[in-house]
């Protein structure tokens, strides 16, 4: 549950703004080198852009094309070290790559990139990529069209739930003495000769006002950074350039693999991935300057990306009538000019006149490595933890038990027993003790999912749920997965009333 009065005492030694992956990150990765840490958040973790992203690790196959070699080395270890640190969130994905007569890249061209892509992982690659024939890909991705396919190619990535590997940072950081909030804005920042030396912040629940002291302020706000830039720094050049990108998520799983396809409107590629049975669709890449906060698809990116899927799947195969729902992000680039997909994908840590540490840029998948740069930048010369050998999240670790032994021991479905462990990691423990002294909440939750309601009971009292949205989007995924009934949130807006 939120605490709101443990930060008004003492002086943090950092205070942290912003409760996306970059924020949650460099709180835990600051707990865990012994800081006294502050994280606070606006609305709910992960609520900004990291709840809304391609959900994939990856190294980036794309970026091969600008020759950002680095980067993509760089994303690929540390896809090894997610693989290896957040086993229940991240998982390893098939990607293939259609090719048809005419396209810009030729069949030859993609078979040295993914063989490139594979060299450049050397001892982090997680399968060997491949050719595939013509009919071979008819077979693996029903409803592609035939006519002009030459063949394809597939390689590996990985793929994890974006929004719960945000929660699980964070809840990492709590467990080390990191004092964490959600539903906390910085409204302004307190000065110490001339140097931030704390916020102050405003509780959007208790709608109250007060001070926290602090060393040092970074600034994890994404696509907000230019806003609290102006408000501190004044009239300074914009420190990022926002690009809108949005994911439709489709009713039914076309195929087990992910499928990249190659636009021809932008010379860019989009993704059609297999998303807890359904598919997630996207996503685009357009300059946005409007407000952060009011970011939506229009039917204009829903067009593009159902005319680009129509170039390659037969008419009718994908229907707009079975879109489960569309959710919009704002990539927050390092500012600079030129098309947006081709701006590279790297971080930038910046330390303002103010003393305030501003990041910028970069990646879900690197996103150790910028908390780590960012550690550097608080620490200075004093040496960190090296968290290269082990970075892992709240629910990490080896689940010894067996799912059919645990269903027979409490009284559940095999394939509810398995969900809990590949959201919660070891802790599906936790949420299963909720049972113990009371058995109705082994009950399902709803039709939609295989979700139970000690889950919801969890999301509360453990995972800072707050509103009814924060457990439907964000804690139990539910979002997206058609539900006719809207008993699920019902149900969830009963235990939030209670
Ligand atoms: P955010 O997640 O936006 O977090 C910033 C937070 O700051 C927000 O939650 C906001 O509410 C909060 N905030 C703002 N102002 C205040 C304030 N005054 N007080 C308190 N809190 C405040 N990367 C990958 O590696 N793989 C992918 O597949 C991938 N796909 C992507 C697809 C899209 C469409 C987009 C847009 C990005 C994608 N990315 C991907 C990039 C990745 O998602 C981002 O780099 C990353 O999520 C940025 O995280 P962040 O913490 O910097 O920003």
């Amino acid at each position: 549950m939120r605490n709101i009065s443990q930060f008004t005492h003492g002086t943090y030694d950092v205070l942290i703004v912003g409760g996306g992956i970059n924020g949650a990150a460099i709180a835990h990765m600051a707990a865990r080198n012994g800081l006294k840490v502050a994280l606070l958040e606006k609305n709910d973790f992960a609520s900004g852009t990291s709840s809304r992203s391609t959900k994939l690790i990856h190294g980036g196959l794309r970026y091969l094309e600008t020759f950002d070699l680095d980067l993509v080395r760089e994303s690929l270890r540390e896809r090894s070290f997610l693989l290896r640190d957040a086993p229940h969130l991240v998982k390893p994905l098939s990607f293939i790559i259609p090719v048809y007569r005419g396209d810009r890249k030729p069949l030859w061209m993609m078979r040295l990139g993914v063989w490139l892509y594979d060299r450049l992982a050397g001892k982090y690659t997680i399968g060997k990529h491949r050719f595939i024939p013509r009919d071979e890909l008819l077979g693996l991705m029903p409803g592609l069209k035939g006519e002009g396919l030459l063949g394809g190619v597939s390689y590996y990535d990985a793929q994890m739930d974006d929004a719960r590997l945000v929660l699980e940072n964070v809840l990492s950081a709590q467990a080390r003495g990191a004092h964490v909030a959600n539903y906390v804005e910085v409204r302004s920042f307190l000065k110490k000769d001339g140097k931030a030396a704390g916020v102050l912040a405003f509780d959007t629940i208790g709608e109250r006002e007060f001070e926290i002291s602090a060393r040092k302020v970074v600034c994890a706000v994404g696509p907000w950074t230019n806003l609290l830039m102006h408000k501190e720094e004044g009239n300074v050049p914009p420190l990022v350039r926002t690009t809108k990108g949005i994911h439709v998520v489709y009713q039914g799983q076309i195929s087990d693999h992910a499928l990249i396809i190659p636009t021809t409107q932008d010379k860019r590629v989009f993704f059609v991935i297999p998303w807890m049975g359904n598919s997630l669709i996207g996503t685009t890449d357009t300059d946005y300057t409007a407000d952060p906060d009011r970011v939506a698809a229009d039917q204009e990116d829903i067009d593009y990306l159902f005319r680009e899927l129509r170039r390659v799947f037969f008419e009718g195969t994908f229907k707009k009538e079975k879109i489960i729902t569309i959710f919009a992000g704002l990539r927050p680039l390092v500012h600079k000019e030129g098309e947006p997909a081709k701006i590279s994908r790297d971080h930038v840590i910046k330390q303002a006149y103010s003393g305030i540490i501003y990041v910028m840029g970069g990646k879900y998948t690197t996103y150790r490595k910028i908390a780590e740069d960012c550690l550097k930048e608080i620490v200075r010369s004093k040496p960190l933890v090296d968290t290269r050998v082990g970075f892992p999240v709240y629910g990490s670790g080896e689940i010894t038990e067996s799912a059919p032994d645990v269903a027979g021991q409490n009284g559940l479905n095999v394939d509810v027993v398995k969900y809990l462990m590949d959201l919660y990691g070891t802790r599906y423990k936790d949420v299963l003790r909720l049972t113990q002294n009371n058995p109705a909440l082994k009950e399902p939750l709803c039709t939609c999912s295989p979700a139970i309601k000690a889950q919801v009971v969890y999301a509360i009292q453990t995972e800072m749920a707050v509103k009814d949205e924060d457990i439907i989007k964000r804690r139990l995924s539910l979002v997206y997965r058609p539900c006719r009934s809207g008993q699920c949130v019902r149900e969830i807006q009963r235990f939030i009333a209670r």
